[in-house]
């Protein structure tokens, strides 16, 4: 499970950094690629990265500002001519996208006015704030953020599931390797040849699922500590810096502090910035950014435009 940055950029493009757009690349654990936010160009962006545009199969809009959206269109078209899962000249796999109503009008009528036809199916989910997306593996939730348009975060958390078979515990109990080793994985309940009964259960481990979250545009709002209570890896913009609080609060934005701040209060474990201002140019502007925000959250970096963060699974447990 990565997360690589396709755009870090707030509000315009810049030379080293493009609009917004967060791919969550879960090839290993279900061969998936998601979208979180999708600003002009992003299909350049991909087509710069090794993500395929076939294995996307969800985009999430955060909101519908222009950084956010303008590059949909332009991936959806594009993505009609990369082919299937199995065979590159087959039709892509249908595409949910998950954002605010009005992105269902903006998309058809652009798609309608250059006379673009996929062929292959979308369906438009209506963001609100809960769970709008849950299977045996994943769930993703919104939350209302603060911004000056419907914006929604979003806390996207990995099942728990199970770890390895302690099989040390199982050979001192006198169970012989072999077949039973997978009845008991599967958790069920044997008996041995000296009436030994093992219950399965009690020796798989398990195994706690990831959790990401994601705060775009927004000012601070408690929702913002909800989304990413125990994060893992918490994604926050960071349009402005400490000195600039007022800014960022006129236009409903946040500080590099206030994300600092809100991983700290939320317990999340790796915080990383994105969104900045085009103001902060260069390698020492981002590395001011970042050493504000370690005062207060020390596990803090800034991403760049294609930076890539491992989120590894975790520990197996009792
Ligand atoms: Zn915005």
């Amino acid at each position: 499970m990565e997360i690589q940055f396709l755009g870090t950029s707030a509000g315009q493009p810049t030379k080293f950094r493009n609009t917004s757009a967060i791919a969550l690349k879960m090839l290993n654990e279900f061969n998936e690629v998601w979208l979180f936010d999708v600003g002009e160009a992003t299909q350049h962006q991909i087509l710069k990265s090794d993500i395929r545009s076939r294995k996307v199969t969800k985009v999430f809009l955060s909101h519908l500002h222009g950084d956010h959206v303008f590059g949909l269109p332009g991936f959806l078209a594009s993505r009609n001519f990369q082919g299937s899962e199995n065979d590159e000249g087959g039709v892509p796999t249908d595409l949910k996208i998950y954002a605010p109503r009005a992105v269902k009008d903006f998309v058809n009528a652009a798609l309608r006015m250059g006379y673009a036809k996929l062929d292959y199916k979308l369906h438009f989910v209506e963001l609100h704030p809960g769970v709008i997306f849950e299977n045996d593996k994943m769930k993703v939730t919104a939350f209302e953020m603060n911004h000056n348009l419907p914006t929604f975060g979003f806390r996207i958390e990995e099942k728990n599931g199970e770890g390895e078979l302690q099989i040390d515990e199982l050979l001192k109990l006198g169970v012989k390797p072999g077949p039973i080793l997978g009845q008991i994985k599967s958790g069920a309940v044997v008996t041995l040849d000296d009436g030994t009964r093992i219950n399965g259960k009690d020796f798989v481990l398990k195994r706690d699922g990831r959790i990401i979250t994601y705060i775009p545009d927004t000012k601070f709002t408690p929702n913002i500590l909800e989304a990413a209570k125990n994060a893992d890896l918490l994604i926050h913009e960071a349009t402005y810096d400490a000195s600039e609080a007022k800014i960022a609060k006129k236009h409903n934005h946040s500080t590099n502090i206030q994300a600092a701040q809100n991983a700290k209060d939320a317990d999340a474990k790796e915080l990383v910035l994105t969104h900045l201002s085009a103001r902060y140019m260069g390698k020492s502007a981002s590395e001011m950014l970042r050493e504000q925000a370690a005062e207060i959250f020390p596990n803090v970096s800034v991403a760049r435009d294609f930076t890539e963060i491992s989120i590894p699974q975790k520990k197996a447990h009792k």
